[in-house]
């Protein structure tokens, strides 16, 4: 007998949970991996550094798999579409995979798991890329939290050793089924270009982490563990990342909690795609102006901390998380932006672009999430630079004209800003 373990957003073989549940079946298990089309065609970039980053960690896997004597079964197509051809190839048990909690990867499954169940065939799928998932952890009454103060406390106090303890998925390895390596698809045939992509180090030092309370709001500093895109594709293992939270930062543990809370959230409350968590903020009259939006975009608002954020997230896939709650606050507060404009746009930059996390970092800014701060505190971009740059070094890297004449004049004056930004969001909310 002979089962599928499809790889998602779990691109390792060690610690995952799925493809332990597979291996230890006892069936012979045929690793798969498929470049669905329906994502990759709609990424408007052909430059896109995350291809190039799933690419690379397919090699990685399949030279991994090809060191045990099988190799990954590579695709390109709609999933429904493959699943039918490979179960009429083969005769399948079983087919294996990682709970994903994104309304797309909620339909694929689904679709998917419907089909399989046509032939007979069992759609098996774990808990794998958070630590708490769905109704793991809720409130008293069964309800999902919405806020996150009492979720972690309840996470916190749910959390033992059991639910960070490593699949050993290694004792098991020789039940892959063995396959003949062939040639990987290249970034060309994906229809992609080579990127400037420089992967983050998977080996966060552990000194980082020690001290990330008092470094995590300087983005000048290597304060954070940069490990974002790793949990993103599942290239390192949330329990392994949450045992090392545990035993060096509470700060850090807290961070990951969000983590957990935001996909918690979107499962829960898929509506916030697109509209507002607190629905009355779906009633502010956004301005919308195309130009300040582009200004924002390419880095030139005049706002020093602003415009290196932006450049550092065009230049690299990455901005620092203050930066991204000063210039997320800056759209939508100041430029009355619909934050659905910037989550867009960070969507198609960020290299660690997560809906959830996104989503949530987005509304949280806008006021509209839920547990986002109220209305009318606006963070003033000058005072946050004076804050958490104090050298200016990061501003000087990023924006190096910055200073000189050459450098553009604000776009719009703060206090005029920060003044229009609170009485519009107070007529809309009290209207609503
Ligand atoms: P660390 O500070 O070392 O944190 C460790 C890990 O915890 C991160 O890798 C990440 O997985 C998780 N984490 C940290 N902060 C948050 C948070 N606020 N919410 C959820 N998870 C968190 N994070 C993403 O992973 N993907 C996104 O698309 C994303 N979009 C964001 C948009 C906005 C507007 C804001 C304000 C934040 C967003 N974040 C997002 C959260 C955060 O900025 C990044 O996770 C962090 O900057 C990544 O750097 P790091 O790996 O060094 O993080």
């Amino acid at each position: 007998p002979v089962s599928f373990f499809w790889f998602r957003r779990d691109l390792r073989l060690t610690d995952n949970a799925g493809l332990y549940h597979a291996l230890k079946s006892g069936t012979l298990v045929i690793p798969v991996f498929i470049y669905d089309t329906d994502i990759l065609e709609k990424l408007p970039d052909k430059q896109d550094r995350r291809v190039q980053f799933i690419q690379e960690a397919i090699k990685s896997l399949a030279e991994n798999l090809e060191k045990l004597g099988s190799f990954l079964r590579l695709k390109q197509g709609k999933p429904l579409d493959i699943f039918t051809k490979l179960v009429q190839e083969k005769t399948i048990t079983a087919v294996y995979a990682n709970h994903d909690y994104e309304p797309y990867a909620q339909q694929r499954d689904a679709a998917v798991e419907e089909y399989l169940k046509t032939r007979g065939i069992p759609f098996y799928t774990f808990k794998d890329q958070v630590i708490f998932e769905k109704n793991e952890i809720t409130k008293a009454d069964r309800e999902p939290y919405t806020v996150f103060t009492p979720y972690k406390k309840r996470w916190l106090n749910t959390i033992n050793s059991f639910f960070v303890k490593a699949y050993p998925t290694e004792k098991y390895f020789h039940q892959f089924a063995s396959i003949n390596s062939v040639p990987l698809p290249t970034l060309t045939d994906l229809g992609f270009q080579h990127t400037d992509l420089v992967t983050p180090n998977i080996r966060v030092a552990e000194e980082i982490i020690t001290h990330y309370h008092k470094t995590r709001d300087y983005p000048a500093q290597a304060g954070t563990s940069r490990l974002s895109v790793h949990l993103r594709f599942g290239t390192i293992s949330i329990r392994q990342v949450v045992q090392l939270a545990q035993r060096l930062n509470a700060t850090w543990l807290n961070e990951l909690i969000w983590r957990d809370f935001y996909h918690m959230i979107l499962f829960h409350f898929p509506r916030v795609v697109s509209q507002a968590f607190k629905p009355a903020y779906d009633h502010i009259p956004w301005e919308n102006n195309e130009k300040y939006f582009a200004q924002w975009c390419t880095g030139t608002t005049g706002y020093p901390l602003v415009d290196a954020g932006m450049r550092e997230l065009n230049a690299t896939g990455f901005m620092h998380n203050r930066v991204r709650m000063v210039v997320a606050s800056f759209l939508c507060k100041h430029l009355l932006i619909d934050w659905r404009w910037g989550e867009a746009y960070f969507a198609t930059k960020l290299l660690d672009y997560d809906l959830a996390a996104n989503n949530g970092g987005w509304q949280w800014a806008a006021g509209s999430g839920c547990d986002a701060g109220p209305y009318f505190r606006v963070f003033n971009p000058a005072a946050q630079l004076k804050k958490f740059d104090p050298g200016n070094l990061y501003v000087k890297k990023w924006v190096p004209e910055w200073e000189s004449s050459n450098y553009n004049q604000p776009l719009i004056d703060h206090d005029f800003a920060r003044k229009r930004a609170i009485n519009t969001y107070k007529a809309a909310l009290t209207d609503f």
